[in-house]
């Protein structure tokens, strides 16, 4: 089997073999690519001049020219879920069989303000459900859920691999961060894809998150793919295709998987920075309509709720996604999501009087700027990309892999779409640290379209849809 011509035969539009997937992916997640050698090898045509232990390497740009073959001519689902399975199997994976019951995992494909996992964790594992999560800290507008957590005073997530499963059993949850050695084959092809315009392929993108999940344990996975013009996917149809190849994916692989799709038109939650997302996810864990900076997003409960009413269904604890709801309700408003929050927090050596105590203990940010409407009207739109990059400017983002963030910096959504506003009103506030609060303001600003309101128009929004759809 020869690189070049799994490379040609995808270029073609044929269909490649499972086994000519693994060869192909297995070599590349090499650890030694060893360039002029193979490069030698191609212009021969011959790869047998390589010696034996390297003549399987896939050389990068073998695998950029096969991405965009990839790119161009699709995958079929076959081809999609062997693609997923050799990745998955080019490192280690966990096994989470020591832990008794359905392990359940959930997985966002991004959006601005989307604190559910915070809330959504320690919910679903009072309602008895084990939670083992291994959390990327990528690139983003804010830091991931490692980044979020670790703002809390003395929260580690640096758990040994025996601790890890022991918290699981005992508490249902805990959260680290994901080794190196979890799915390497997609951290070279994510870096190769990245710079060679190749990553918006639903096959491309379905396996590599897939394989994250799938290399990660659990029985049951439910994906909340975001829609709209803060997410990923800009429309329905797209994120519709991107979540049937996922869960297709993590059927054919013997997983149980379900999709929600859920809106990213304005962020999700009033928070976007990483302290301030966790005061928010606090109180909602403890039934609070505010926390201490401002109201809390509905939409944050809400979308939530009907994550963890799906999770509660799929792992057997309730027999419809009805009584999923009404199940993860109670437990939400009967204190114990909050206080399973304030069990994990302690085992993973953070202060767990964070919990009552958020605006306290979390870092702060020494500069609160608020951002007022310059006329009366009806919100209209509120950009959540450009939310997440005001966010990402005052440095509760990174740039790049290793970049430092700041946990007490970000923006507080104060009006949504729908809300009425007089001039003057505070729309939002910026959280910052530097001088940087300054083009950070403009920006919020910008991000917000007011629209004619008064008493005939006000009605004229309809609250726009939270829940767009779902696959299973
Ligand atoms: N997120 C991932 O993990 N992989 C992709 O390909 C795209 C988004
Ligand atoms: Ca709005």
């Amino acid at each position: 089997m020869r690189a070049y011509d799994i490379i040609a035969k995808k270029r073609d539009g044929g269909e490649l073999t499972a086994e000519e997937i693994r060869f192909f992916i297995h070599g590349f997640a090499k650890e030694k690519p060893v360039v002029n050698q193979a490069a030698d090898a191609l212009s021969s045509g011959d790869e047998e001049s390589l010696d034996n232990g390297e003549r399987r390497c896939v050389t990068d740009y073998q695998a950029a020219a096969w991405a965009m073959a990839v790119f161009l001519r699709g995958m079929t689902a076959e081809e999609t879920a062997a693609l997923t399975e050799a990745m998955v199997t080019s490192g280690e994976t966990v096994d989470l069989s020591p832990i008794p019951g359905i392990k359940v995992d959930k997985h966002s494909t991004g959006g601005v303000g989307d604190t559910t996992t915070l809330i959504l964790a320690p919910l679903v594992a009072a309602m008895g459900i084990p939670v083992a999560k291994m959390s990327g800290r990528g690139l983003g507008h804010t830091g991931g859920t490692l980044d979020k957590l670790e703002s809390i005073p003395g929260l580690s997530i640096d758990l040994s691999r025996e601790k890890f499963l022991a918290q699981v059993k005992e508490l249902h949850v805990a959260v680290a961060g994901q080794t190196a050695n979890l799915v390497p084959a997609d951290q070279k092809l994510y870096a190769l894809r990245d710079v060679t315009a190749t990553v918006e392929s639903i096959p491309l993108i379905a396996s590599s998150v897939m394989s994250k999940k799938l290399a990660a344990g659990a029985d049951a996975i439910l994906l909340d793919v975001k829609v709209g013009q803060g997410a990923f996917m800009k429309n329905l149809d797209d994120a519709k295709e991107l979540a049937r190849a996922m869960v297709a994916i993590g059927n054919r692989l013997g997983r149980r998987t379900a999709a929600l799709l859920t809106a990213m038109e304005q962020p999700l939650g009033n928070a976007v920075g990483n302290a301030l997302e966790v005061a928010e996810a606090i109180a909602i864990l403890a039934n609070r309509d505010e926390c201490g900076f401002g109201p809390i997003s509905a939409d944050l409960r809400t979308v939530t709720l009907e994550l963890a009413a799906r999770l509660a269904w799929m792992a057997g604890k309730a027999d419809s996604v009805d009584a999923g709801l009404h199940l993860a309700e109670t437990t939400l408003t009967s204190g114990a999501a909050l206080e399973r929050f304030r069990r994990f927090v302690a085992a993973q050596g953070g202060d767990s009087r964070v919990a009552d105590a958020p605006e306290t203990l979390l870092p702060q940010a020494s500069i609160r700027q608020p951002v007022r409407a310059g006329r009366e009207g009806l919100v209209t739109a509120l950009d959540a990309m450009a939310i997440g990059r005001a966010a990402a400017l005052l440095g509760a983002g990174r740039q790049q892999k290793g970049d430092p963030i700041d946990p007490a910096v970000g923006v507080v959504i104060h009006k949504r779409i729908g809300d009425t506003v007089k001039a003057g009103d505070v729309l939002a506030e910026v959280f910052a640290n530097d001088s940087r609060w300054q083009a950070a303001a403009q920006a919020v600003s910008d991000a917000y379209a007011i629209g004619p309101g008064g008493e005939e128009e006000s009605g004229a929004l309809a609250p726009l849809p939270l829940i767009l759809g779902e696959v299973h």
